[in-house]
């Protein structure tokens, strides 16, 4: 039974001391260009072709997160031609309604002049602290207002009630955290427009 405790500790020893010796081979090998703190390299380490050191030195290197990763949602806006800011959200209220731990608090905007309401969010927040990821919300919205983001370092020390201004990013932003998914939404969106101006004739 001692004997093959023994064995059992010198082999583990083993793999330990081969991953060492191989993270210096390695470091070698990879002379000239840069094997930490690159994609590149990242990607090396994270490949069946790794050797020797694996883990991820964070937060100086971070793994690369697939497309359909979510954390906290954003707001998408499109640019209009001169330059505003053309938020997406009508207001409809969906997500917060099918919002799980109902994180989600929508205010709409009134015409100053009617006070009749205006489909475009006077205020927005949700509270990422309560957020469980879901992606509902995002899965739901009927316009590709609500997105699910990629950004997940959201430590504070106060609570991360997050408002209008800092929900808005993007629809080039989006394209680049989801291209198959804004590639694809798109292309519908694109379809439903001509096919409602062919119907406009
Ligand atoms: S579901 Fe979409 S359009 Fe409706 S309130 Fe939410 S984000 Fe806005
Ligand atoms: S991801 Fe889920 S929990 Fe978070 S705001 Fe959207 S619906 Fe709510």
């Amino acid at each position: 039974m001692t004997e093959m405790y023994g064995k059992g500790i010198l082999k583990g020893l083993s793999v330990t001391a081969k991953r060492f010796l191989e993270t210096y081979l390695d470091d070698i090998l990879w002379l000239g260009r840069k094997r930490y703190g690159s994609d590149e390299g990242i990607a090396h380490r994270a490949s069946k072709k790794g050797r020797g050191i694996f883990t991820i030195q964070y937060p100086e290197e971070k793994l690369p997160v697939p497309e359909e990763f979510r954390f906290v949602p954003f707001l998408v806006y499109t640019e209009s031609p001169d330059g505003q800011k053309v938020i997406r959200c009508t207001c409809c209220g969906i997500c917060a309604k099918v919002c799980p731990p109902q994180c989600i608090w929508i205010v709409r905007s009134n015409d100053p002049a009617t006070g009749r309401p205006i489909p475009t969010p006077a205020e927005f927040y949700i509270d990422a602290d309560i957020c469980m990821n879901c992606g509902l919300c995002a899965e739901y919205c009927p316009f590709d207002a609500i997105k699910m983001d990629h950004v997940y370092e959201l430590a504070s020390y106060g609570r991360n009630i997050f408002d209008i201004q800092h929900l808005l990013k993007s629809a080039d932003y989006y394209r680049s955290i989801r291209p198959a998914n804004a590639a694809r939404e798109d292309e519908a969106r694109a379809a439903k427009e001509a096919a409602r101006a062919t119907s406009a004739k």
